[in-house]
């Protein structure tokens, strides 16, 4: 026992050394530790000493489960929405840009730095992946307090949203839509119904100009009769 170290009350990474637990079968000196998620563990001096035992094994298990996060289909749906949202907002050529950022439609801090937060938010606020995220007030941001993952379906059996329809992975009523991209309406509503335009393509063509079924702008110069 020359210059045995005593190792009491020191921390490493996440353990704190309570009190010295005996040689082990390979003749290393080992310490009982605390972690800072409440277990116990026995590691050894030279495993401490390197760094390489940093707590009780929590931190690995919580390394895989994020990288399940990472790697999930939810998440790769949801880091798509999130980019999305971001790219709506700030990014000056989205096609979307005028109907987001332009008109101050921001994405709150904790989402737009972390896509972690958005994930952890979306998971507790029941996300799965048949839903779209609904900005409840449509002039308002993206953020915990103005946001709610919609169901479709559900959405579209509801009364009050029984025009509810869906682009950039957003729901919301025809309604809505009209007041976001500041279409009429009806325009909006023609322009699916009648021509069978998708919403998207709906939503991007500025309604002073007409044009036929197939996009193309026309000659005159005011929204053709319904
Ligand atoms: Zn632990």
């Amino acid at each position: 026992m020359s210059r045995a170290i005593d190792l009491t009350g020191e921390r490493f990474g996440r353990l704190r050394v309570i009190c010295f637990a005996g040689t082990n079968r390979s003749g290393n000196r080992t310490w009982r530790c605390l972690c800072d998620c409440g277990k116990e563990h026995i590691a050894t001096t030279s495993n401490l000493l390197s760094g390489s035992t940093k707590s009780c094994g929590c931190y690995h298990r919580e390394c895989v489960a994020q990288m399940n996060y990472i790697h999930g289909k939810s998440s790769t749906r949801l880091h798509g929405i999130w980019r999305g949202m971001k790219m709506r907002c700030y990014n000056k050529k989205s096609s979307s840009y005028d109907r987001y950022g332009e008109r101050g439609i921001r994405v709150c801090a904790e989402w737009k730095d972390d896509f972690k937060v958005f994930y952890d938010w979306s998971i507790r606020n029941g996300y799965d992946d048949t839903k779209s995220i609904d900005r409840i007030d449509v002039n308002g941001n993206y953020s915990p307090d103005n946001c709610r993952w919609v169901d479709e379906i559900t959405q579209a059996n509801n009364k009050r949203n029984n025009n509810i329809v869906i682009a950039h992975g957003e729901a919301h009523s025809l309604s809505e839509w009209s007041r976001i991209s500041g279409i009429d309406r009806k325009t909006l509503s023609d322009r699916i119904r009648k021509l069978g335009w998708t919403l998207e393509k709906a939503l991007e063509i500025e309604p002073r100009d007409t044009y036929d079924h197939r996009g193309n702008k026309a000659k005159h110069n005011h929204e053709g009769g319904s």
